[in-house]
């Protein structure tokens, strides 16, 4: 777990209000739920055999000896939430989600036992529309970032029939190389066969990359929706890969999975993952109700962001005040006060100590400052103010009165 730092909580604050505003565009609703969950509620909404519920979760028991977790993911507890507040009864949600997540993995580049997480939940649509709907927004959303090389990978598992018919015929070839499988291959070998597909031990690959292709036990009505999704995609130019080795884990997922990739991450490259998940919400005690979402790491998009340099750090500070201690404190800050009144939303920084005019100028350009009012005894003798332009100097200081320095502040922040 780490902190955030003043010299880069701009970028996430940056990056948050973008997807915030991106959300609303398309009519998506934020939720909030605890940060905390009954351990019981994981257990069944992810599943017994994955990595999250075998190893990574922060469980602990409360002072009554009831089994609690810190939340490691956000679909369980959307599902829960949307469920106790009755807000899927009879009709379609479009929800999205922020904050730390939990898990207990090696921390390395991209994966921290405390990471933030963005997500989306859409309830009530079974068709691909709402699938389509999220890589769109997903995409419009690299775009406004200004992050390029990130790719989609696309795939589908079919209906829960077509899956049962492939999770046999898996089991079956897996069977025959068990000498290849390692330990946690084996076990999850009947449980959950389909996970195999996405191990990542080096000696499996060829095995895996050998295995039968879900794309062969694909139901036409599966086969339709997913065709449906790629026609979406294709008529608003939204580039993917077909990856028949990609799955998500949990056995609730149907139809489309996918994920935004980067290559500019090292291993940790995957920025965005998500799927269908129909199942989920009737295996919660819900009506069948269709569902797709998706998840979106903020942490690795951050990390992208900052070594790209592809943001640059906003001036943090319009105006800077810089005063003589013959002046007066009282009277330097009834005019920053007076000029937070006057100018809504500027930034007005004021030295809090009496210090020579040298000191003050470089603390205005390491705020960076666009502006410093000199507050003298000269400048007050005559009642007015000098302005200075700190990042042009090609524009020479002047001494105005309080209200014409008001306009001319106005003018000049507004351009
Ligand atoms: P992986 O296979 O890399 O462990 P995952 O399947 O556990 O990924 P999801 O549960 O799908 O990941 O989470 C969605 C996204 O959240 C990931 O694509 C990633 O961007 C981010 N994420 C997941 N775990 C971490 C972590 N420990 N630290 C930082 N980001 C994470
Ligand atoms: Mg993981």
């Amino acid at each position: 777990m780490y902190d955030v730092t003043p010299d880069l909580v701009w970028v996430w604050q940056k990056l948050e209000a973008a997807v915030t505003g991106l959300l609303h565009q398309y009519g998506y609703q934020e939720i909030r739920f605890p940060l905390l969950e009954k351990t019981a509620l994981f257990h069944s909404a992810i599943g017994e055999v994955t990595d999250v519920v075998e190893k990574e979760m922060f469980t602990f028991s409360d002072r009554k000896g009831v089994s609690i977790s810190l939340r490691p993911e956000g679909t369980a507890s959307t599902v829960r939430a949307v469920l106790e507040n009755g807000l899927v009864y009879n009709e379609p949600q479009k929800l999205w989600y922020s904050g730390p997540m939990f898990r207990y993995e090696k921390p390395q580049k991209g994966r921290n036992r405390q990471f933030s997480q963005i997500g989306v939940e859409v309830f009530g649509y079974p068709g691909p529309e709402a699938d389509a709907e999220l890589l769109l927004m997903t995409h419009r959303l690299w775009q406004q970032l200004g992050i390029d090389n990130v790719r989609l990978e696309l795939n589908t598992l079919g209906s829960a029939d077509c899956r049962a018919a492939y999770r046999s015929v898996l089991i079956k070839y897996f069977e025959q190389h068990l000498d290849v499988l390692d330990e946690e291959a084996k076990n999850r070998l009947h449980s959950n066969p389909l996970r195999l597909l996405d191990a990542k031990n080096p000696a499996m690959q060829t095995v895996i990359k050998a295995a039968p292709s879900i794309t062969d036990y694909l139901s036409d009505a599966s086969k339709e929706h997913f065709a449906r999704l790629c026609a979406i995609l294709d008529a608003c130019d939204v580039p993917y890969d077909i990856n028949q080795q990609l799955v998500r884990g949990l056995d609730y997922y149907s139809h489309n999975v996918f994920e935004w990739i980067t290559d500019e991450l090292g291993a940790q490259g995957t920025l965005c993952a998500g799927g269908r998940y129909d199942a989920l919400v009737e295996m919660q005690g819900g009506k069948p109700t269709a569902a797709t979402g998706f998840a979106m790491g903020v942490d690795r998009l951050v990390e992208l962001i900052v070594e790209k340099n592809i943001w640059q750090p906003p001036a943090q500070t319009d105006v800077y005040v810089v005063w003589d201690k013959q002046v007066g404190v009282d009277q330097v800050m009834a005019i920053s006060e007076q000029l937070r009144s006057d100018i809504p939303g500027v930034s007005v920084m004021m030295h809090l100590t009496a210090a020579s005019f040298k000191s003050q100028f470089k603390k205005a350009d390491k705020a960076g400052a666009r502006f410093t009012l000199i507050l003298g005894p000269d400048e007050m003798a005559q009642q007015q103010i000098s302005v200075k332009t700190m990042q042009d100097r090609n524009v020479p200081q002047q001494q105005l009165s309080y209200s014409d320095m008001v306009s001319f502040l106005k003018q000049q922040l507004s351009e």
